[in-house]
């Protein structure tokens, strides 16, 4: 499987980065053994499609419905007509300070596949859900039931990303994240059969030019969804080159 290397800004970025998102769309052309795209502030698509050319541009996440009296959400239909072709659903930032939910989640893959959408679904434990050894029954939880049925077919990918390693600098220690992956890879594998082999897995967590050749290169670490090092070409330019390396 080729590796996925997504970038998500958060809520960073004004007009004046898309200099910054055009200079990451031409690494990515660069890399071309490599997958990738950037997930940016809803307000800056349009833009950053019409400057970056065919590089994908995503949200970072859709509402469950196409259109409504929902004051200030972004549906998939809106990401789409915008020129995205991919949004970010179910981040642990989300998940906790908006409160949402497995079956929330679940909706919302299931509209951003409607609009046509990819979209990579993120689960992750807490720091207190790991120190009470309760990291694979979490995580399995939150696959079971915010995966959609129609998960298969290659429009979605599962973002691993434990809680304590966003925008920490504190990276899960390699055997966690294969014990983790493997574990998601058997669970995707039990409900969607040979094709939960070809969903890919990112992980997630303070992954940068430092570590992501030793991530990456781990057995069902399909790419990475880079938070902090995705805001620069400068820093997102060695997590692509190491994806790169491993080929595939
Ligand atoms: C993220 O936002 O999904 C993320 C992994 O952030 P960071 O790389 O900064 O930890």
């Amino acid at each position: 499987m080729r590796k996925y290397i997504v970038g998500n800004w958060k809520m960073n970025g004004t007009s004046n980065d898309l200099g910054e998102i055009v200079a990451i769309g031409a690494l990515a052309q660069l890399h071309n053994n490599v997958d990738s795209a950037l997930c940016i502030p809803a307000t800056l698509i349009e833009r950053a499609v019409t400057a970056v050319g065919a590089f994908p541009i995503g949200g970072q996440d859709c509402h469950m419905q196409a259109s409504g009296a929902h004051t200030g959400c972004v549906s998939g239909e809106m990401l789409s007509d915008a020129g995205s072709v991919l949004t970010i659903i179910g981040h642990s930032e989300r998940r906790a300070a908006q409160q949402e939910q497995d079956s929330d989640i679940r909706a919302k893959a299931e509209a951003a596949n409607a609009a046509g959408l990819k979209a990579i679904l993120c689960v992750g434990e807490t720091l207190e859900e790991r120190e009470a050894g309760k990291a694979l029954e979490i995580v399995l939880a939150q696959v079971t039931q915010s995966l959609p049925d129609a998960a298969a077919g290659g429009w979605l990918c599962v973002a691993y990303e434990p809680v304590w390693a966003i925008g920490t600098g504190r990276v899960a220690e390699p055997a966690d994240v294969t014990e983790m992956h493997a574990a998601i890879r058997r669970a995707l594998v039990e409900r969607f059969g040979a094709e939960g082999q070809k969903i890919r897995i990112l992980y997630g967590g303070s992954m940068n030019g430092d570590n992501a050749a030793v991530l990456l290169a781990l057995p069902n670490v399909d790419g990475g969804l880079i938070g902090g090092a995705s805001l620069t070409a400068a820093q997102f330019q060695p997590i692509l080159a190491a994806a790169q390396a491993i080929g595939k």
